[in-house]
């Protein structure tokens, strides 16, 4: 289904994250915690990309068993990192084949095997590049959408601001050009302090950006699982009332845990009383504090969370 028809149909929405798993034991365990994530009805479902398009072929074949599975939206995400025009091309056509609605189209973290890696011989240098090549692909008219609209496109936004860019007037102005470019919404990195959020929303707002934007929240499930966190999302803040609640758990594993999935309850709470528009859980391939989430929010499910 094309995002721009789902929020139509049903918002705030309610997403999913998943990485593609490189084992078989641990691919049983994610459709294990896909099935158990089942019955809470997301709106959609995304499966990330690989640094430097290292799960290319991975990323695909898990959004089209998921979807296949599941019959559930699925969303690829998609980045320039490492890829020709060529290559760009042939994994749209490879999506469009299977039906798949949307992309998320990324700048994308480079290879961590930096050695031999020229950034300046990607074929896109930037997300809103990318975007501009999928409105091309869609206006060929190869995509099978019935509406003619080709491939829903969303972008990352990051409330906190994106390290490579420091100057936040003109990260908004990079921001505004991939939504003029054809964004059709924008996913958030993940952050802990809502205020974060509202005040990116009323930035983007005073810029003139007004498609959807989706909250990506990503509950804490371990210390090692923060410090992971910290390092792959480089920037985030780590609020001093968050990092007290952490700190008095100890080395007691549950109780971090429960903090964690308190910490993002709350969150989730807050931003559907300040009408968010979607958020998009990062559920680093477990079911546990996502369901737990709804849970504590008093719903079975999205459409309980929507009442
Ligand atoms: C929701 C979400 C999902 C993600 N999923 C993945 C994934 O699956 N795989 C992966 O590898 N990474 C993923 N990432 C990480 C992301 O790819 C990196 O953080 C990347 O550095 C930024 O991505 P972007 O799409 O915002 O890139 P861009 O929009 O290209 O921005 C990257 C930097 O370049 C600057 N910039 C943008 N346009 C211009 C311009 N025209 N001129 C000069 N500077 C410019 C921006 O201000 C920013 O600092 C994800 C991030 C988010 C928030």
């Amino acid at each position: 289904m094309h995002i721009t028809d789902i929020f139509q149909a049903s918002s705030p929405t309610f997403s999913f994250e998943f990485f593609p798993p490189k084992t078989e034991a641990s691919v049983e365990r994610l459709y294990h915690a896909i099935r158990e994530l089942q019955p809470l009805k997301p709106s959609f479902v995304s499966v990330t990309y690989g640094a430097g398009g290292s799960t290319r072929d991975l990323t695909h074949d898990l959004v089209v068993r998921a979807r296949k599975e599941l019959n559930v939206t699925t969303i690829p995400h998609l980045t320039c990192v490492c890829h020709s025009e060529q290559d760009i091309q042939s994994i749209l056509q490879r999506y469009a084949g299977h039906g798949i609605s949307n992309i998320l189209a990324l700048g994308g973290d480079p290879p961590r095997d930096l050695a031999g890696y020229d950034k300046a011989a990607d074929a896109f240098q930037h997300a809103v590049d990318l975007v501009r090549f999928i409105k091309k692909f869609n206006g060929s008219g190869t995509h099978p959408d019935p509406g003619g609209r080709g491939f829903g496109i969303g972008v990352a936004g990051f409330p906190e601001g994106h390290p490579g860019t420091p100057n936040r007037l003109t990260e908004m102005d990079h921001l505004k050009q991939k939504v003029d470019a054809g964004a059709d919404y924008i996913c958030t990195q993940l952050f802990f302090d809502n205020h974060d959020f509202y005040d990116f929303r009323d930035r983007c707002e005073l810029a003139g950006i007004n498609i959807p934007i989706v909250a990506g929240i990503m509950p804490i499930s371990s210390a090692k699982g923060m410090q992971r966190m910290a390092e792959l999302s480089a920037g985030s803040r780590f609020p001093a009332p968050l990092l007290r609640s952490i700190h008095r758990c100890g080395e007691d594993p549950d109780a971090i845990k429960r903090v964690g999935i308190h910490w993002a309850t709350e969150q989730c709470r807050d931003l559907l009383d300040h009408h968010v528009a979607g958020i998009h859980f990062y559920t680093l391939n477990q079911s546990d504090a996502t369901r737990q989430i709804f849970q504590n929010l008093g719903a079975n499910d999205s459409g309980g969370l929507r009442q």
